[in-house]
């Protein structure tokens, strides 16, 4: 369970040794993801999604408000660690969290950082290799893998440590549309089998139509919270934050609100 309480963020930008100005991220956001959700979070760039993001694993800690994972209050500032291994980031470009020369030996990176027995670790990277399909990968140099790939390794290595919850801050925003398909596809499979808690950013309305629930933002707070059908079906408060309506999936979600149920996998596989 994640709860936030009146979370303000602001960053400050410095000029030499003076304070040139602050600028407000997240304005006093108050939000509650239960444990087993699949959230995502939609709105237009700068609207404060990725500092939202940060917060859920202690990497930004709060200006005001409180955010606590699992009970933990991270600006408490104890057991940081523990509340970033409970929470696993993975963010747009996964060059910059691959670290190994071989895949397994990229996700065996964290857990022999924290001192598990090797048989224990090479448990560990079976298990995360099995789950986003890797396994047959495990030899080959990570630089080698495809963009989707890499993104699935580092999905892999954010389950190494065994989070409850995994943060996808626009993980498809660099991959093509088959692979943007695969990792939403591991998602919504982590989310299913293992009951994991699944906040997911995207910019791709069309990645979210199977979200137990949407919450929007617009200048750094939240403007619009509900299910899929919710979000999609007020179309004045998407014009209002400026998202793109996909025109199927906006149909779909017409249709469903008078009673028209269409299979939101087909409605997918046509959007993408
Ligand atoms: P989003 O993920 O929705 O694009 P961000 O959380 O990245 O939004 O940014 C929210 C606001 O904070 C934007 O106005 C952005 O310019 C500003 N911002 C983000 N990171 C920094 C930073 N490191 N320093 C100063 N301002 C920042």
């Amino acid at each position: 369970m994640i709860k936030i309480s009146s979370l303000v963020h602001k960053y400050t930008i410095w000029q030499d040794e003076n304070i040139k100005s602050e600028k407000t991220a997240l304005d006093g956001i108050s939000l509650d993801i239960p444990s087993g959700q699949f959230l995502a979070i939609l709105g237009p760039n700068g609207s404060g999604k990725s500092t939202l993001a940060k917060h859920l694993n202690a990497l930004l800690l709060p200006n005001e408000g409180t955010v606590w994972i699992e009970g933990k209050d991270t600006g408490a500032k104890e057991k940081l660690w523990e509340i970033r291994s409970q929470v696993g980031m993975v963010f747009q470009n996964p060059d910059n969290q691959i670290i190994g020369t071989s895949v397994e030996e990229d996700v065996a990176f964290g857990p022999e950082n924290k001192n598990i027995e090797s048989e224990k670790i090479r448990k560990i990277v079976r298990n995360v290799l099995l789950k986003v399909g890797l396994w047959s990968k495990r030899k080959s140099s990570p630089m080698k893998l495809s963009g989707g790939q890499k993104q699935k390794l580092a999905i892999a290595d954010a389950l190494a440590s065994n989070p409850g919850c995994l943060v996808l801050d626009e993980p498809t925003a660099m991959l093509d549309p088959a692979s943007r398909k695969e990792v939403i596809k591991i998602a919504h499979e982590l989310n299913q089998k293992e009951k994991m808690t699944i906040v997911l950013i995207t910019h791709h309305t069309d990645e979210v139509v199977d979200a137990d629930r949407i919450i929007l933002m617009k200048e750094g707070e939240i403007v619009g919270d509900g299910t899929p059908e919710d979000i999609f079906g007020d179309i004045q408060l998407l014009q209002d934050v400026k998202m793109d309506i996909p025109p199927v999936v906006e149909l779909g979600m017409r249709l469903k609100r008078r009673g028209i149920e269409l299979d939101t996998p087909i409605l997918r596989e046509q959007d993408m």
